[in-house]
């Protein structure tokens, strides 16, 4: 009989699952699977500015 092999790791994939990298032209950072947005922290703001929508009114909770 023979002993059953490891196998072969599967090669790195650019588009694997959940491997999603930044939007921004020369970043190459790889998203969270938690971010939902198309760029980086990093660039979120700079490429969406209002990404994060308005700010609340201030002095008013
Ligand atoms: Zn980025």
């Amino acid at each position: 009989m023979k002993g059953s092999r490891p196998g072969k790791l599967p090669p790195p994939s650019p588009t694997s699952d959940g491997g999603r990298v930044c939007a921004a032209p020369g970043c190459s950072t790889r998203l969270s699977i938690y971010n939902l947005g198309s760029a980086c922290w990093q660039h979120a703001d700079l490429v969406f500015p209002n990404y994060r929508g308005k700010r609340l009114a201030e002095g008013k909770a």
